[in-house]
């Protein structure tokens, strides 16, 4: 099972998935307190590449492809960089069956 899920692309695995984007963001970063940051763990963490560094330091983030996984919150060593809950009901990520 682990090795046939392994031989999926990450695109294929993506086209499996639905977004339903709702208008409050679930996930806010709070780019000032990330300018005094040195991991920079969630560009590297988020499996949806969501987070980018900005050449002033900061980061530009995006909740819209979001999976709801936590994985930023949790590398994130920085209080009050990201403000994490989830989506409204109904919104955010659905995997399709088939
Ligand atoms: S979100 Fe957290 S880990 Fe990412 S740059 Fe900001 S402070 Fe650093
Ligand atoms: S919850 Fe997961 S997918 Fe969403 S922004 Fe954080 S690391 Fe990326």
């Amino acid at each position: 099972m682990t090795a046939r899920w392994q031989s999926v692309s990450f695109d294929e695995r993506m086209s499996t998935v639905e977004f339903r984007v709702g208008e409050r963001a679930h996930i806010v970063v709070d780019s000032d307190v990330c300018e005094s940051c040195t991991t920079r763990a969630c560009v590297t963490a988020c499996p949806a590449n969501l987070f980018a560094p900005t050449s002033s330091g900061g980061i530009l983030f995006n909740y819209e492809e979001c999976f709801e996984c936590g994985t930023c919150y949790m590398v994130c060593n920085e209080e009050g960089a990201i403000t994490w809950t989830y989506p409204d009901g109904g919104q955010g990520v659905v995997f399709r069956h088939g």
